[in-house]
């Protein structure tokens, strides 16, 4: 990508899963990358800085929660303030905590809203100042399949991830104009940590309702975003481009 050199690119749940392939999938290129992540464990961020730094690149990673407002701001302010600017927004943290409707705690539902809602909202607000100063951006969100179409148990994540698709649209009106393009990226069933810990019944289940027969990757996704994010998509805004392997067309 022609001016794709060195951009500074800021990864919500980079430190494994989803986020990482797509830090991978940036590191073709060269960038800056900061990595956010929140479980007191730094196993996994450390492994992916590892593999960034063994492809000489410039990153790193910053342990902190994305639900929090006035820590995001700060947060962006310093990534700002080191690195002269944020070019690229992936807001892929998220969580789960399913339960049926009757036994969905309000501290499971609030918890939910707040990381996968409110933390796409924070990073936004705080990253946008720099692309509208720079006349120049890229943001995706990463929703999920099941904000489209719904799913048993997971009331609290399918309406944050439907809530992530309003926004998207909302900030892409707003923005468009400034010359930042602003996306979300829905996946289907995808092998990773979340998905993992499902019994195998449940995986079959589900990969009986996949037409292409088999799960996704986290680089299927990475791809996608990563396509979102270069000049060949830059008339593509306000989007939510399906990667499910046409569990849902
Ligand atoms: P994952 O393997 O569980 O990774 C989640 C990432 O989010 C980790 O890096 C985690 O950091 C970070 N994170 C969690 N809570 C955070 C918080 N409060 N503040 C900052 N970072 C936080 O999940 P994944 O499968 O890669 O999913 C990535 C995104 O894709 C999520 O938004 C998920 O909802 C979405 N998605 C996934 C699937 C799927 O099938 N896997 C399908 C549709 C959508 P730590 O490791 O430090 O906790």
């Amino acid at each position: 990508m022609s001016d794709s050199i060195s951009r500074v690119v800021v990864i919500t749940g980079g430190s494994r899963g989803i986020g990482r392939s797509i830090a991978l999938k940036f590191s073709e290129e060269n960038p800056k990358i900061v990595i956010i992540h929140y479980d007191e464990d730094e196993s996994d961020s450390e492994k992916t800085l590892n593999e960034l730094s063994l492809r000489g690149l410039k990153a790193v990673s910053y342990r902190i929660d994305v639900s929090f407002f006035d820590a995001m701001d700060k947060l962006f302010g310093n990534i700002i303030s080191e690195f002269g600017r944020i070019d690229v927004l992936i807001n892929n943290a998220g969580i789960i905590r399913d339960k049926l409707l009757m036994l969905l705690s309000e501290e499971d539902w609030d918890r939910v809203l707040r990381v996968n809602l409110q933390g796409v909202f924070n990073c936004t607000k705080a990253a946008i100042r720099s692309m509208i100063r720079q006349k120049k951006g890229h943001i995706v969100n990463i929703s999920s399949v099941v904000g489209q179409i719904g799913n048993i148990g997971q009331a609290n994540y399918c309406a944050s991830k439907a809530g992530i698709m309003g926004f998207t649209k909302s900030i892409a009106r707003e923005v468009a104009g400034r010359g930042i393009n602003v996306n979300a990226v829905a996946p289907g069933f995808i092998d990773t940590g979340m998905t993992a810990a499902l019994p195998e019944k449940v995986r079959e289940k589900f990969r009986q309702q996949i037409p292409k027969g088999r799960f996704g990757r986290p680089e299927d996704i990475a791809e996608a975003v990563y396509w979102l994010c270069s000049d060949a998509a830059g008339y593509i805004t306000g989007q939510i481009i399906h990667v499910n392997g046409g569990l849902y067309m």
